[in-house]
């Protein structure tokens, strides 16, 4: 198949020196210095926490406290979760548990129900284990619920869930020196005496708030889209008809990846629609087409790896190989799928040097971003509005979106975009509604698609109060200045504990590939200390740091990217905190990725397994 180039503006079109300093001015307009501090945060601000504990999608059933002990306790039910319980299953070890406090299954798909809700990923990536089950999605972008009943497929089909425990939030997890366990306690009473335990708590678990003056003294409603209240907006999860709001005033705060789902609803239902914009998000068209059944039948077995493969070398290696198809072929993949159009034209794909390529890579980057711009300027009809809605920032500053309906939203009478840009924000609210401008618009609803705890301090993305491993060491010490682990997923001093997630390991551009790798890797090591008879198993200080000084030496400094990209959580706001060493550095919502890649990774770890599944561990038996 031949690659075909998007309509980008030709090279040498650009003036790349003036959008750079467009960029800079745009980035430095919106650093605001208190970084993280600037919102409420749901496990400190008394009434956001009310609702960041409440489940509106399932009542909580009353149910006595449970005292047991348990070979490993799975700290979430999620996708790192759910696919540690596979592992563990395939492992032999059933004696296991997964916590959460989600009603279900489901991770944030199962919080995250707002109208609208789709993955933003190819769904034959995404969904895992495709092959393994049988299942194929509907079409290439999945909905919301098709992901949360894929879930329940995975569930039932391979029978992980007997033990489940739903509703419960873990308040303290502590490493008992004397029984070699970890003692974890909830609030709904439970004392669990682990052996082992997988923190498999996801990267978008607690909902932040915009910690705007006056916020409390609002009258109206007021929630967060990760707890979409149906029975005030009308319709329901899988039918979002949101006929309630006929004859409300409803502000959305944020312009994010849910927020620009949700907002063609809100357009679609409300009488009147505030869209609250501090950085607009980059909206490409969506090209969501139903799953083609001969495509389907006629997939080879290993198609699903293949295609994750391609994926991650179009969308995060930055290339694709020579002469290699995008099978993806979405925004995601563009630059890439770009590239290998022109050089592939220019006859050059296999002698380019590295740095050319890299160089005519970044070139790319502000060619397709001024496509999206034009994009912007042909679909919006007011001019002051598209103006707005025009980014200025290179690709993956942010998250790239795609939605159909999100520009055309702006074209209705009832919905009125307001840059608060200039403020940094929303200035503040009021008992009627908020002030933007020095203006007070008085509404009915404020909803805050603000997003989650990613890069603030792990005490606060966590929620854990009291997490101690040997001789009472928080792990908010232990890590204050950076990870410290054996392969991104184990640390000394707490012992049996694995950590799954984005810490200090490989980076693979579908999360779900990924955590299940880490998942693999825990249930092997689980696996090997049972059946070798250890009770307790953690990283030498020795092999630790130099996993961490490996890790180091082959990062990728993405500093100079990272110091034109507009804050928000993918940059910690745009704040470097400080290293061990006095540095600053920025934090990565990614973690310090392994430089030399998945691929280089995966082979780190294979070859690290192959060794004997122990080394460079302290054991005890
Ligand atoms: P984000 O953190 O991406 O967005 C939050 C939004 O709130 C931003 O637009 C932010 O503006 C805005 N905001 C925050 N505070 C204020 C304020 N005081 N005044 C005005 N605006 C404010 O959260 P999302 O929930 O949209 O997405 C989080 C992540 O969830 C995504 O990046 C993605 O990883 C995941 N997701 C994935 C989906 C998928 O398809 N797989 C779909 C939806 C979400 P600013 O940018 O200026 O900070």
């Amino acid at each position: 198949m031949t690659i075909k180039a998007t309509n980008v503006p030709a090279r040498g079109e650009l003036d790349i020196p003036a959008l750079k300093a467009k960029y800079r001015e745009e980035r430095e307009k919106r650093i605001r210095k208190e970084g993280n501090k600037q919102y409420a945060r749901a496990t400190e601000d008394k009434e956001f926490k009310e609702e960041y504990l409440h489940d509106p999608h399932m009542p909580v059933e009353p149910r006595e406290a449970i005292e047991e002990e348990l070979e490993v306790a799975i700290l979430g039910a999620g996708w790192s979760g759910i696919l540690a319980a596979y592992h563990l299953k395939n492992a032999g070890i059933t004696n296991y548990r997964n916590i959460d406090h989600a009603g279900d299954w489901g991770g944030v798909w199962y919080w995250n129900r707002y109208p609208g809700i789709q993955c933003d990923n190819d769904a034959y990536c995404y969904l895992p284990l495709l092959e393994e089950t049988g299942f194929m999605p509907s079409k290439k972008y999945s909905d919301g619920y098709e992901i949360y009943d894929y879930f329940k497929l995975i569930e039932k089909k391979f029978e992980l869930g007997q033990n489940a425990l739903f509703h419960t939030v873990i308040e303290s997890l502590q490493w008992d020196e004397a029984s070699k366990r970890w003692h974890i306690s909830t609030n709904r009473g439970d004392k669990i005496r682990a052996r082992f335990v997988i923190m498999a708590n996801g990267l978008l678990n607690i909902p932040k708030f915009p910690g705007i003056p006056g916020i409390h003294d609002f009258k109206g409603k007021m929630f967060h889209t990760s707890r979409w209240d149906y029975d005030y907006t009308g319709g329901s999860y899988r039918e979002p008809v949101l006929d309630k709001l006929k004859d409300k005033a409803v502000a959305i705060i944020g312009t994010g990846a849910t927020a620009i789902q949700a907002i063609p609803y809100l357009g679609k239902y409300a009488k009147k629609v505030y869209v609250l914009q501090r950085t607009p998000s980059v909206v490409d068209q969506r090209y969501n087409h139903p799953t083609d059944p001969e495509w389907a039948a006629s997939l080879k077995p290993g198609w699903q790896k293949e295609r994750i493969d391609n994926f991650h070398r179009a969308a995060m290696m930055g290339r694709l190989l020579p002469g290699e198809d995008d099978l993806v072929q979405d925004f995601w993949t563009e630059i890439s799928r770009n590239m290998a159009a022109e050089l592939r034209e220019e006859g050059i794909e296999e002698t380019i040097s590295i740095e050319e390529y890299f160089a005519r890579r970044e070139e790319m980057d502000y060619r397709v971003m001024e496509r999206m711009r034009q994009r912007v300027e042909s679909l919006i009809d007011d001019k002051e509005t598209a103006e707005a809605l025009k980014v200025w920032y290179r690709f993956l500053c942010k998250r790239p979106l795609s939605n159909d309906d999100y520009y055309d939203t702006f074209n209705l009478p009832n919905v009125e975009l307001v840059d608060v840009s200039e403020t940094q924000g929303v200035e503040c609210m009021t008992e009627k509604g908020f002030i933007a401008h020095g203006k007070e618009y008085e509404i009915d609803c404020m909803i805050f698609a603000s997003g989650f705890e990613v890069t603030s301090e792990l005490e606060s993305r966590w929620g854990i109060k009291t997490y101690t491993g040997r001789d009472g060491l928080s792990i908010y010490d232990h890590w204050r200045y950076g990870y410290k682990t054996l392969h991104g997923i184990m640390t000394s001093k707490f012992p049996n504990q694995f950590f799954l997630g984005y810490y200090q390991g490989g980076v693979n551009a579908t999360t779900t590939e990924q955590y299940g790798a880490q998942g693999y890797h825990a249930a092997q090591v689980i696996k090997e200390t049972l059946n070798k008879g250890f009770v307790a198993v953690e990283p030498t200080a020795e092999a630790e740091a130099e996993w961490v000084q490996h890790v180091r030496e082959t990062l990728i400094d993405m500093t100079e990217f990272v110091d034109q990209c507009p804050p928000g959580y993918y940059n910690n706001e745009g704040q470097k905190v400080k290293d061990e060493n006095g540095n600053e550095v920025y934090r990565n919502f990614l973690g310090e990725t392994y430089g030399p890649g998945w691929e280089a990774f995966s082979a780190v770890m294979d070859e690290w397994r192959d060794a004997g599944l122990l080394e460079g561990m302290i054991t005890e038996k």
